[in-house]
């Protein structure tokens, strides 16, 4: 269902979306310009596991009450993909969880948390370096307020791997795109979280010899899998993921 807001602007409600097994997705904005992740929900009567936590606390709120109108338990535990802040800047918005991501991660996270955000400190930043242009002027556009915004790093970090007691296991791949980033397998589901992992580098340090990293995504195949979800695309079957993987071979 979509909404006209008075302008000219089509407003897409938030839903999430069944995948398989106990995950559920809620995809991000199609239009690469607005920088929004899709987010992911393991449901669990003992408390879900939301992986990445929205864009800003606007896109936090949205993904909450998409949640409460599927009838999906709430979320004890988040887990950061990795540290880019369409993942985790929404965060300040979700009580009572506890945040789990990368030990490399919680550093930077920590460097992030100390700087002076707001309107214009993103503006003097894009004037020093122009190439922060569409990052930057993607986080003005999702925060409409800076009240109660922080960066939050992980309360629980891990180094190699981690499995929570609902049966979610975390396991750090790292690569090119982010040396945090992280992959959350499902296995009752047969489904694999990728996030960002095989991406190129963010646009500000991309090169133009910079291509996806289609050798980590073969490693990451398993019969077993029938599900692999990267946070900007729609869900790829295992098929889907194959041939994504030998594109280049
Ligand atoms: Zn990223």
């Amino acid at each position: 269902m979509s909404t006209i807001d008075g302008e000219d602007h089509v407003i897409i409600d938030m839903a999430f979306q069944h995948l398989a097994g106990r995950v559920w997705i809620c995809p991000g904005d199609p239009d690469p310009a607005s920088v929004q992740a899709g987010v992911a929900l393991v449901a669990d009567e003992r408390g879900s596991v939301l992986v990445d936590a929205g864009q800003s606390p606007a896109h936090a709120r949205e993904i909450r009450s998409a949640l409460a109108a599927a009838g999906l338990p709430p979320p004890r535990w988040l887990v950061y993909t990795h540290h880019h802040w369409d993942h985790v800047w929404g965060a300040c918005a979700w009580p009572d969880v506890e945040i789990v991501g990368h030990v490399a991660g919680e550093r930077l996270l920590r460097e992030e948390a100390a700087r002076p955000w707001s309107h214009r400190y993103l503006r003097e930043q894009v004037r020093a370096n122009p190439r922060l242009g569409p990052s930057f002027r993607a986080r003005a556009l999702a925060v409409d307020s800076w009240d109660g915004f922080a960066v939050l790093p992980p309360t629980r970090t891990f180094t190699d791997e981690l499995e929570l007691p609902v049966g979610v296991r975390v396991r750090h791949v790292g690569g090119a795109h982010a040396p945090d980033s992280t992959v959350v397998a499902v296995p009752d589901s047969g489904v694999l979280l990728l996030g960002d992992c095989f991406y190129p580098p963010p646009a500000h340090l991309r090169t133009p010899e910079d291509r996806p990293d289609l050798a980590l995504v073969r490693r990451l195949l398993a019969d077993d899998v029938h599900w692999y979800v990267a946070s900007h695309q729609p869900p790829m079957t295992l098929d889907e993921a194959r041939a994504a993987g030998a594109a280049a071979r």
